[in-house]
């Protein structure tokens, strides 16, 4: 099955470690494998191994990473989503569904070089808005939302429930 990985550029601890949780917390949420982030930040991969460690899966974060390696050395095929790109709705089927994917979000303004690494530079509409909106909206549409109630086999599950909260917690 291939498996899906997030780059993340730009990130700057003092002021992006709400917006950087929640692109790792979304990615996961919707069946990413891990998150690479550029600037070293530990404080960031405590807070998302936590979630992890609660709720589930096998999701990795690792911060500090050289990105031109990272983008460089994949083995797959690498997605940068800008409101620059090609319409989401045009590129989802030039994805290839059968290798791994990269799919770089930035923080401010994405260095060139990014733009001609990546195999799709793809929009989701062309208004400026979230790397949080852009990268949900962009894995629900190739994924078909089919990891959103998938088990993770955590510590904590969560049971769907039309009123109130339903929590099932595993005896350790
Ligand atoms: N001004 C920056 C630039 O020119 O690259 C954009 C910064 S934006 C707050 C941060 C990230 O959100 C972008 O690098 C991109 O990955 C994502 N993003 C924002 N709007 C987007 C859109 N309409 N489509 C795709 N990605 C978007």
């Amino acid at each position: 099955m291939p498996r899906i990985w997030i780059l993340r550029i730009g990130h700057r601890p003092e002021r992006d470690k709400r917006v950087t949780t929640h692109v790792a917390l979304s990615s996961r949420a919707l069946g990413a494998s891990g998150i690479f982030v550029d600037t070293e930040d530990r404080a960031l991969e405590e807070s998302v191994r936590d979630v992890v460690g609660r709720f589930g899966g096998d999701y990795s974060i690792e911060t500090g990473v050289q990105w031109k390696r990272v983008l460089k050395g994949f083995e797959g095929e690498v997605v940068h989503l800008t409101m620059y790109g090609q319409r989401l709705d045009e590129a989802i089927p030039k994805i290839p569904q059968d290798r791994d994917l990269l799919v770089v979000v930035g923080a401010e303004k994405v260095p060139p070089e990014v733009y001609r690494e990546a195999d799709h530079n793809v929009s989701v509409g062309n208004q400026p808005h979230s790397e949080i909106a852009a990268l949900a909206i962009f894995l629900d549409r190739l994924t078909g939302g089919r990891n959103l109630y998938s088990d993770r086999d955590g510590l904590m599950t969560v049971i769907p429930n039309e009123r109130g909260k339903t929590v099932v917690e595993k005896r350790t």
